[in-house]
């Protein structure tokens, strides 16, 4: 007898399967065709259980801008998307540059995050407080982003980052000349991190990947040590959109047709996506704000692709759970007995429309305001605990640091 079953259809080493989950003290005890039996058993009925999914890049703000968004409303925003682990971006008000605001920042999420964390630290000239940091990932912007925080010298941040050194890749001199940041400010930077990747043979992922040049050139230089991540907002909006809505305003921002078809005729080989879930207010947002909210619409945004043919429901658990596992060292996560029960549970025939009025996040609008999606995260589960369902969060904050391998 198992304190908990889930009994329906799971998605099992790229296959669906019928049959149930047992589990057992946040683990997961037995996979089986066969019925298992359980204090308390939830039938899924037409709803599909994948591995607790992970976003490996999300701006939760909070400090000195709750009035953005707190751990509170991220992580419950992130919970009602079906992410249940958020990675932290450090470039924050104040920023993660120094131990003791890293410090900080690890009390803060202790007890109020609804999902797991992993917290960043921002890289920039400061290797000493990295190390003594102990962060659980790194963070260096090649051009200047929000906060305005960017490092002048790459090679030696890269160099002496303790851990995974997540990148923005934007080129400074092109960003100073073209403020409208033209592909080239993304294909040089990346060029430039693949020269040194290739020296430092160090971990490094490449964030919101969003041109050809760039994608292409990652995939030709084939480093195991590099990874990168593209945003659903560069997989579903061109910049034809942002000229129609200015607050789709986002960097590196959205382009032509031709750079968002290339990253779809290289999908099976992105190991990461990601939403660069950035919470503005909707007045920031006029004032010209870089950024848009995405924990909650990005994997309802790719189960509408599967169910348009454009991707699978396998890739959504390649890219939004082992592809973050493999490149960050996420102990625990295996989707096995013995790993932690941690599920997005998804039905791919539940219909709705997008209204940000009523999600969870601070920032109450949506580049998909009133768009019509065909399948939905109705669930979500943390460590055998239901903690989203139906729209509703469940319970108090029991989001814990991940168990990051390079920490
Ligand atoms: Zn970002």
């Amino acid at each position: 007898m198992h304190e908990l079953v889930l009994k329906g259809k799971f998605l099992f080493h790229g296959e669906v399967l019928e049959g149930s989950v047992g589990v057992d003290r946040g683990r997961i005890a037995r996979i089986s065709r066969l019925p298992l039996k359980g204090e308390e058993t939830i039938e899924l009925k037409s709803a599909i259980v994948l591995p607790g999914l992970i976003d490996t890049h999300v701006h939760l703000r909070d400090f000195r801008e709750r009035k953005k968004e707190t751990v509170e409303s991220g992580t419950k925003s992130a919970l009602h998307g079906g992410i249940t682990a958020v990675f932290d971006m450090p470039n924050t008000n104040p920023p993660v540059m120094d131990s003791q605001t890293f410090e900080k920042r690890l009390k803060l999420f202790k007890g109020r995050a609804y999902a797991d964390y992993a917290l960043g630290f921002l890289l920039r000239d400061n290797c000493r407080e990295a190390v003594k940091s102990g962060a659980d990932f790194y963070k260096v912007f090649m051009g200047s982003s929000t906060g305005g925080i960017y490092s002048e010298h790459f090679e030696s941040d890269y160099a002496c980052s303790p851990g995974v050194l997540s990148v923005h890749a934007e080129d400074p001199e092109v960003i100073a000349k073209n403020p409208e940041r033209p592909p080239e400010a993304e294909s040089r930077a990346i060029k430039r991190a693949l020269i040194i990747a290739e020296s430092l043979k160090k971990p490094l992922n490449i964030c919101h990947v969003s041109t050809r040049e760039g994608i292409l050139e990652i995939l030709e230089r084939s480093l195991p040590w590099v990874t990168f991540e593209v945003t659903p907002h560069h997989l579903f909006l061109t910049k034809k959109d942002y000229e129609r809505n200015p607050l789709l305003k986002v960097y590196p921002p959205l382009r032509t047709e031709e750079h968002r078809r290339a990253l779809w005729e290289n999908i099976s080989q992105v190991p990461i996506i990601a939403s660069d879930h950035a919470p503005h207010t909707i007045e920031d947002k006029k004032n010209g704000s870089a950024g848009i909210p995405g924990l909650e619409t990005e994997v309802a945004l790719l189960l509408d692709a599967v169910n348009m043919g454009l991707m699978t429901l396998e890739d959504i658990a390649e890219k939004m759970h082992d592809g973050p596992v493999r490149a960050f060292g996420i102990i625990g996560r295996e989707f096995e007995v013995g790993g932690e029960a941690t599920f997005t549970i998804v039905d791919l025939k539940k219909e709705w429309t997008v209204k940000p009025e009523e999600f969870y996040t601070k920032s109450k609008w949506s580049p998909w305001e009133g768009r019509r999606l065909k399948g939905k995260v109705v669930m979500t589960l943390i460590r055998g605990r239901v903690v989203m369902e139906g729209d509703e969060i469940v319970g108090k904050p029991q989001g814990v640091r991940l168990n990051v391998q390079s920490r």
